[in-house]
This record gives structure tokens, sequence and C-alpha cells, in this order.
């Protein structure tokens, strides 16, 4: 099978030099950021027993290695939370492989591999980690407009920054006025950036907080970018009680065995907590006004194809 990409061309190409340039400035930025606000970098972890199981279908990603199963990681969310146990703010710039169905390619919004930023604060609330995802991304928004205005002036892309705080809307609120596609269209819809926030149990996995006053319903959220460009991040407070978790895990029809490693360590004790993870070639996507999401890397990895 042929790679699909004539990498000599796509490397030549104008959206894919400008849009890595401003990758570039949107890691540095995340990192400075954090680091001043205390937090410490982690490394990533590639491959596991136990990765996130996701709320969609994708291929599996396993790997066998001495009789023993590992998963290419998918999120680091159990290894944030574990980690906890040594720091009290934590990110990572973490690789996730989740092999998506080859019809994702349509949406100019899936690579099979990409980066998240992925964090998680010890004891932290939803709405803290969302105070903090706002002042972080209009930290980015003036940075790339100060340090990469050849590549946006190239890209004929203005960015405007928007005002805080970000407006709110429940999942329960948009399913009832919009329907099934109400992130499409909210988000075609929004000229600034906004937050969909308490999804029900059934559209989330299982380390998302429940209310404890509001059975079905969670602590957690979605930042949602303007101009139909989706979903930006996920995040919210975890569950972190070994009971609790046993019991989401079973509600979500997996099996405990499967999350072994983790509840082993979530039996002695995990920290409450709250993060979120943000992908990296989105946000890219997004700032650069591109459709197409291969443009913010030199090498995608496009749902379905055989690339590089
Ligand atoms: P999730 O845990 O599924 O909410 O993913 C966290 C974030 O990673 C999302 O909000 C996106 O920004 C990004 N993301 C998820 N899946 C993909 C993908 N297939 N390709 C690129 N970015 C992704
Ligand atoms: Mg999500």
């Amino acid at each position: 099978m042929l790679q699909v990409i004539d990498l000599h061309e796509f490397l030549k190409d104008e959206r894919v030099r400008c849009a890595v340039k401003v990758g570039s400035i949107i890691r540095y930025t995340m990192a400075e950021f954090l680091q001043n606000k205390g937090f410490i970098e982690i490394p990533p972890v590639i491959i596991s027993p136990v990765t996130d199981p996701l709320a969609h279908p994708i291929f599996n990603g396993e790997i066998s290695y001495y009789d023993n199963k590992y998963y290419l990681t998918r999120s680091m969310i159990f290894h944030k939370q574990m980690a906890l146990l040594a720091f009290d703010k934590i990110f990572c710039f973490s690789p996730n492989i989740r092999l998506e169905l080859a019809e994702k390619a349509r949406t100019g919004r899936h690579l099979f591999e990409f980066t998240q930023l992925d964090l998680e604060v010890k004891g932290a609330s939803r709405e803290e980690v969302m105070q903090l995802a706002e002042e972080m991304f209009i930290e980015i928004l003036k940075r790339v407009k100060e340090c990469c205005k050849p590549e946006l002036e190239k890209l004929g892309r203005e960015l405007k920054i928007p005002s805080r705080p970000f407006k709110r809307i429940s999942f329960e609120e948009a399913y009832n006025e919009y329907g099934k596609e109400y992130e499409e269209i909210l988000s075609s819809e929004a000229k600034e950036p906004f937050w969909i926030i308490d999804f029900p149990k059934w559209k989330r996995e299982f380390y998302d907080r429940e209310f404890e006053d509001r059975e079905g319903w969670l602590a957690d959220m979605d930042l949602i970018y303007p101009e139909g460009f989706g979903e930006a991040l996920s995040g919210g407070e975890r569950e972190y009680k070994y009971e609790r978790i046993v019991k989401r895990i079973q509600d979500s029809k997996m099996d405990p065995k499967e999350y072994f490693f983790y509840l082993e360590i979530a039996k002695r004790g995990l920290p409450p907590s709250a993060g979120f993870g943000i992908g990296i070639e989105r946000l890219t996507r997004y700032i650069c006004g591109l459709r197409d999401i291969k443009y913010t890397t030199p090498f995608p990895k496009i749902p379905g194809k055989y690339c590089i």
C-alpha cells in the first residue's frame, strides 16, 4: 500500500510550515505558563497495561511482550492521577495513539497519532481548572499573535482575544435544544470559545466524577472552539475512591480485571483531583484557521491511511 502523502511536496507547503511554527510557540507557551504556576512536567507514558477506555469505537492498539499485554497510550488519565501521589500539579505533552476508524478522516480534526497537553491538579475543583484553561488559552493566543505575525498573515488568519469568563451551557440544555448535532451547531454559531458542562454518565468514561447529589450526571466539561472548529478539550473532576471507581467500571459494562494495576493503586488511595487534556494539533488547527488538521504536523497520521 502506498503512503498517501508526497512528503517532499507536503513539507514545502506554506500551510505546514506556518502551522508547525505556530504549534512550536503553543508548546513553549504552555510549558512556560504551567511552570510559572508551579506545575511539574512529567515524561510521557507510551505503553501500559492500562489506558483510557474512551467512549467511542477505535481499534485496540495492543502489544504483547513476554506474554504480558500492553496498550499504546490513548490518554494518560490514570497515570496523571497516580503521579499526584508525588506532586500537587503535573502536566505532560503526551503522545496518544488512537486507532480511529477510517471514516474519521473526513472530519478534518482526527489523527490516529496526536499529542495532548494533559494536566491534573490535586484537590482542585472543576471550576479551578476551567479558570486555568481560560487563562492559558488567552495567554497562548496573545503569544501567537506576538510571535507569529508573518505566519498568521500568510494563513490569512485574524485572531481575536475572547473575553472572560467564557460562556457556559449544560449538556442537557444543549442536547434538548439542538439534539445529537448540538456540538457542531453550537460551535458553528459561536464567535468565541464556550464551555459545555455536566455530561451524563452514558456519554463519558468511568473516571469523570459523578455528582453525589445528582445521580447519572458528571462534574466534567468540554471547551468548544467557535467557527465550527468543534471540541478543544475535555476534562473534569475525577473519581478517586476505590469502591466508586469499581462501581463505575461495572456500570459501564466493563470488567474491573482489565484495570487491575490501576485498581490496586486506587485501593491504597488516590488523591481527589481535577484536570483536562487539550489536543495540540486541534488547537494549532483552530489558531491557524485550517480546515484540515493534517497541516499541523510534518508527519500526519490520517485515519485509515498508511502514513510515515
Ligand atoms: P478526549 O479524551 O477524547 O476528550 O481527548 C482529549 C482531547 O484530545 C480532545 O479534546 C481533542 O482536543 C484531542 N483529540 C482527541 N482525539 C483526537 C484525534 N483523533 N486527533 C486529534 N486530536 C484529538
Ligand atoms: Mg473529549
